[in-house]
């Protein structure tokens, strides 16, 4: 007797030559997209979902914004791609308006974020040979405890999470870690041979943490007492996701590197930049540093685009506002034990990391049980939930997915 297996559904045939041919360096939710619109993805069945997630704030505009449509579309039709071997007419006003908005003077464009803290690592031990005189192959960087800056061996080599390094040593020496929110233990760890601070303003990927008041303050003076350079990863704080452009001048603080990504590329390429003052970057000398990608035409137009949204500050606004109606929702489902099962809630703007209680479901049961009920948002270590919705999105929405929510966590609780 043979078996016939039912027809597969869409989403199994999809899933199934991902798991045949595609490397599993990931676990995604049982969702495949078809299309997507502003705040909205359909999946290949047909099936509406709120994007709750926003590409870990790549999609800051939300999906096919169309001012960042169109400004690709015009650049598909004149030039895409000439390597940096030729300049394009696109690269110097892209440098000149992101610097402009960043309050710097230079910048050094790349591709993913991975690439911007590689080259902003790059540049500050150069820094600390060339202007603070740190004795060759002796620069050392402080980095933070739970910190997440890419992929590449450098940067999983100073990662404090086991499951980011294991098996990929030997790693690259010159980093010191110390506790995230601890000022005085980055000036402990500060030596004569440290020429940076790799930092990000609030730790995406932890759980989204916001350091205590002051903190970055105290870091720029530690920064500045010492003579090294503060970098600020905002690749997943900036660029809009806190309501500002930058997380960092939100807390009215000025670090000498910022480094960008993420939303730069406007949810359509792969866009990154360090930014920084001439004093900083440039120590890089033709030859010394480069990606062929980097500063093509394409990416340069569609980063102008995304610079002109941020420039006009409306969406920032939005931000700001549906941010506070964001929180004020999800505070509602704090403290309410035995009724709500969030522990605790943290973040800011259209950012929120939000604690369940870990004997009520995991962070992945609870991202389960939101897609079915057509909300996306991604877990973070553990129990820890993350939403971080394009700026875009409406009051109606934000009310719709903290609705699904608290049914998810009331079904589980009744479990
Ligand atoms: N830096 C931060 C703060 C990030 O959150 C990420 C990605 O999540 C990266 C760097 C790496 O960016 P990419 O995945 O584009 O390499």
């Amino acid at each position: 007797m043979t078996l016939t297996a039912g027809p597969r559904t869409p989403t199994a045939v999809h899933e199934e030559l991902v798991a045949r041919h595609s490397a599993h360096n990931y676990h995604p939710l049982p969702v495949v997209v078809a299309e997507a619109e502003g705040a909205w993805v359909t999946d290949v069945e047909g099936r509406r979902y709120l994007d709750f997630l926003a590409g870990y704030s790549a999609l800051n505009f939300g999906h096919r914004h169309p001012a960042l449509v169109a400004a690709a579309h015009r650049q598909l039709d004149r030039v895409t791609l000439t390597s940096r071997a030729f300049g394009n007419d696109q690269l110097g006003p892209f440098c000149a308006e992101l610097a402009e908005l960043v309050g710097k003077q230079m910048v050094l464009p790349m591709n993913t974020g991975a690439e911007a803290v590689e080259s902003g690592l790059k540049v500050a031990r150069k820094w600390g040979y060339e202007r603070k005189g740190v004795p060759v192959d002796r620069a050392r960087i402080v980095v933070m405890d739970g910190g997440f800056h890419g992929r590449t061996t450098t940067i999983v080599g100073f990662s404090t999470d086991p499951v980011a390094r294991t098996g990929f040593g030997p790693f690259t020496p010159g980093f010191d870690v110390v506790p995230y929110g601890d000022a005085a233990a980055v000036a402990e760890a500060i030596t004569p041979d440290t020429v940076a601070v790799l930092l990000e303003p609030i730790q995406g990927e932890a759980g989204v943490l916001v350091p205590p008041a002051g903190y970055l303050a105290a870091v720029r003076e530690v920064c500045d007492a010492a003579g090294v350079l503060m970098v600020a990863d905002e690749v997943q704080s900036g660029l809009g996701r806190t309501g500002h452009v930058l997380a960092t001048h939100a807390a009215g603080v000025d670090a000498d590197v910022y480094l960008l990504g993420k939303a730069l590329g406007g949810g359509i390429l792969p866009v990154s930049a360090v930014v920084a003052d001439e004093a900083v970057l440039g120590v890089l000398a033709p030859g010394q540093h480069g990606s062929t990608f980097g500063g093509n035409p394409l990416a340069c137009a569609v980063g102008r685009a995304v610079v002109r949204l941020l420039a006009d500050g409306e969406v920032l606004r939005a931000a700001r506002e549906n941010g506070a109606l964001l929180h004020a929702r999800l505070r509602e489902l704090t403290g309410l034990p035995g009724r709500s099962g969030v522990v605790a809630v943290r973040g800011t703007g259209l950012w929120a990391g939000i604690d369940v209680d870990p004997r009520l479901a995991t962070g992945r049961q609870v991202c389960e049980e939101l897609a079915a009920r057509g909300v996306l948002a991604k877990d973070t270590h553990g129990s820890t939930i993350r939403f971080s919705p394009p700026l875009v999105v409406t009051p109606a929405e934000i009310g719709a997915a903290c609705d699904a929510l608290a049914a998810v966590l009331t079904d589980l609780g009744r479990v």
